[in-house]
């Protein structure tokens, strides 16, 4: 496909309007005022905040903006009775105690709304045991500990590392294997890599021994309305129902400074050489301590779930020809504390373009297409605010969605630019990216010529093109519209060299110090990298709302699908022959598909000019590319997984960070891989509706007849 022209079809050139109107000094006077506050999800000031960004969205000149509220269970920390974790002696009296609260490292961190260390969605509990370390808690570390030491979790306490994967899929590791609790820490190898220790925050970017990361351990959206929307009139599931979808085992995280005083005095094996983290000590396996005194670990937490009112704001500038195809841009506005870089650096970024839109608008240019701006509630508890939203408009998204940009954070570091996407729109984003002027001229002219120089990941096959993910995974709130809805999705940001510094994520992630002044001082100072994403967000949205043809690739989807079909014909091929899975009619199928995109763009190239000049020949071309992702749902869902409707992509069992390809075949082969033959039938079946749904989305892009 061509790359996408800079121009309306009436010739306003709005690549030069956005490049001369977003302004950085706005940006960062946004990311101040929303940042100022703690804005917990459920809390007064969280709410405040939603109407700050309601009435600001309206003076800029959005069209029907209004709160999108619904009521949902949240889950919050008992501050008079607070979470712990304690080493105690032979007579069980308390030897060692986390802290109870973050500790404060500026003044502005000193603030009676700052909630204490949790994990959202944990239950309460007060549980005693010995203590086993698992690495990361992923499926392999566990295996490890059970398999390989013979070493039995059932009864005890494991203490896991941040970091690899969701720390949700940690706790239903724990949970799998019968651990009674989880004691979650970040390791300095992991969030501290600078060798002088004492170089943490508020003197770098670098996690303190007192910064603690909460996060939610709990599932996608209100767990009292899976797969519905909590409307007024929703019915809700009865607290034991909604009980067993939630984590059954407590988790509580605590700092390194505090996971020092456990690890160091464990007993049992050592840990493998890859299982060493940053303390200064030799990590060992347990069960137990060292000491004969039968010292245990008790693990303390009283976390409370409330319903409570979370409040998405959504408003529109409404589309001139074609008012009914949505172009909708996202981000989230609770954060777990004051969040200036998850996720209000997105929200500071995410204003300044309603207010160039608004001020497109003002100049007489309204965009082809409906343009949505979503400000996103309760993110942190598990997509929620997105979810329900999806959930209550999931038909209007199926017959009008052309595309979901998500921005959770503008800029984690100013390194280079990290992007997940469907294949549909990867072209769309390097012909925006050469649009934007590069956030350092000293590396290239334009944003996709930075973005060719740094690479953060290893690529195995080196490629003229840009690196990018096809795993959007369900870290943040694309996941719904792309994996529940079909709607074409990317999910952006700036980062760090993530070759040179292989971290779980920036250091102070979820702690009560990403501050203002961490953002300004460590993270983007100068705001430039997040002026060069805010642009390259109000670029690409321009692209799709007003370009008259849809800047989306078939091709780019057919060579993702024939990749990742072939990588498991070359992991399973043997095994399937001589089960007589049909890899005859899923290779035919996948050849189908090839040759109709290729057919499909041959007639758009040679047509394009015919095309352009009649109406109804130029919408029918939209929606077939607008609709091939739909294609790609199954209305029942993946197996056990009824909400996951996209047969390419689903969030991984064992990390819902990252999307698997072919989810239902790449599920069934794990199982059968781990002993159960007797999936042989489901795997046939999966491989059979893989077969069916890419002969179908084929079919969407031949012509009538
Ligand atoms: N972004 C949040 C986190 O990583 C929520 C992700 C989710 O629940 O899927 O903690
Ligand atoms: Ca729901
Ligand atoms: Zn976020
Ligand atoms: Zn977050």
């Amino acid at each position: 496909g061509g790359a996408a022209p800079s121009t309306d079809g009436n010739n306003f050139d709005y690549v030069k309007f956005v490049q001369e109107n977003v302004n950085k000094d706005n940006i960062r006077e946004n990311l101040r005022r929303y940042s100022s506050e703690p804005r917990l999800a459920g809390t007064p000031l969280d709410e405040k905040l939603a109407k700050t960004i309601e009435k600001e969205w309206r003076e800029n000149g959005l069209e029907e903006v209004h709160l999108a509220t619904y009521e949902v269970l949240l889950s919050f920390p008992n501050k008079s009775n607070p979470n712990v974790v304690q080493i105690l002696n032979g007579s069980n009296a308390v030897q060692f105690e986390s802290q109870k609260f973050e500790k404060p490292l500026t003044d502005h961190e000193n603030n009676s709304n700052v909630v204490p260390p949790f994990n959202g969605h944990s239950p309460s509990g007060n549980v005693k045991g010995d203590v086993v370390y698992v690495n990361y808690g992923r499926i392999e570390d566990f295996e490890y500990v059970a398999n390989n030491l013979s070493l039995n979790i059932t009864g005890k306490i494991v203490i896991a590392r941040y970091g690899k994967i969701f720390r949700g899929d940690k706790v239903k590791n724990a949970e799998r294997f019968s651990a009674i609790a989880v004691i979650l820490y970040s390791d300095p190898q992991d969030y501290n890599m600078d060798v002088n220790v004492t170089n943490t925050y508020p003197n770098s970017w670098w996690l303190p021994p007192t910064g603690i990361q909460r996060g939610t351990v709990g599932v996608d959206g209100d767990p009292q309305t899976p797969l519905y929307p909590s409307t007024s009139y929703a019915h809700r599931l009865s607290d034991m129902e909604t009980d067993l979808l939630l984590p059954r085992i407590p988790s509580q995280p605590i700092g390194y400074g505090d996971a020092q005083e456990i690890l160091s005095i464990m007993g049992g094996p050592d840990a493998p050489e890859d299982w060493q983290g940053g303390l200064n000590f030799t990590y060992r396996i347990g069960p137990g301590f060292l000491d004969q005194n039968n010292s245990t670990v008790r693990v303390i937490v009283n976390n409370n779930n409330e319903v409570r009112p979370v409040h998405n704001v959504i408003g529109y500038i409404k589309g001139k020809e074609e008012p009914d195809r949505y172009v909708l841009l996202g981000n989230h506005h609770d954060a777990w504390v004051f969040g200036a870089v998850d996720p209000l650096s997105g929200s500071a970024a995410l204003t300044e373009i309603t207010r160039v839109f608004g001020l497109m608008l003002s100049k007489g240019h309204r965009p082809r297409r409906t343009v949505v701006f979503c400000s996103w509630d309760a993110e942190e508890y598990g997509l929620v605010g997105s979810v329900e939203w999806v959930e209550d408009h999931l038909k209007v998204l199926h017959q009008r969605g052309v595309a979901l940009l998500n921005l959770d954070y503008a800029a984690v570091s100013n390194y280079s630019l990290a992007v997940g996407t469907s294949p549909l729109l990867q072209d769309a984003l390097y012909a925006a990216a050469k649009k934007v002027p590069s956030p350092d001229p000293s590396v290239g002219e334009t944003l996709y010529d930075l973005w060719t120089a740094r690479p953060i990941k290893k690529m195995k096959d080196p490629s003229p093109d840009p690196y990018v993910t096809y795993s959007l995974g369900s870290g943040s709130d694309m996941a719904a519209f792309y994996q529940r809805a079909g709607v074409p999705s990317v999910d952006m940001w700036m980062t760090y060299n993530e070759i040179e510094m292989p971290l779980s994520s920036y250091p102070l992630y979820h702690s009560s110090h990403e501050t203002f002044f961490a953002y300004d001082t460590f993270i983007d100072p100068g705001f430039s990298a997040t002026n060069t994403i805010t642009q390259f967000m109000a670029i690409l949205a321009c692209d799709l709302a007003c370009t008259e043809l849809l800047p989306m690739d078939v091709q780019r989807y057919s060579a993702a699908v024939s990749n990742f079909h072939q990588t498991l014909i070359n992991s399973f091929g043997d095994k399937w022959q001589k089960q007589n899975v049909n890899i005859e009619a899923f290779d035919s199928s996948v050849q189908n598909f090839t040759a109709a995109t290729k057919a499909f763009q041959d007639i758009l190239d040679a047509d394009k000019e015919t095309i352009l000049k009649s109406p109804l020949d130029l919408r029918r071309i939209n929606d077939q590319l607008m609709l091939l992702e739909r294609a790609f749902l199954n209305p029942e869902g993946l197996p056990g997984r009824p909400s996951q409707k996209h047969v390419m992509f689903a969030p991984s069992q064992f990390d819902s960070y990252v999307d698997n390809s072919f989810p239902g075949i790449m599920d069934t082969m794990y199982e059968i891989d781990h002993g159960d033959e007797g999936k042989w039938e489901q795997l046939k079946q999966q491989v059979f509706i893989a077969t069916h749904i890419i002969q179908s989305a084929a079919s969407t892009l031949e012509d009538i007849g």
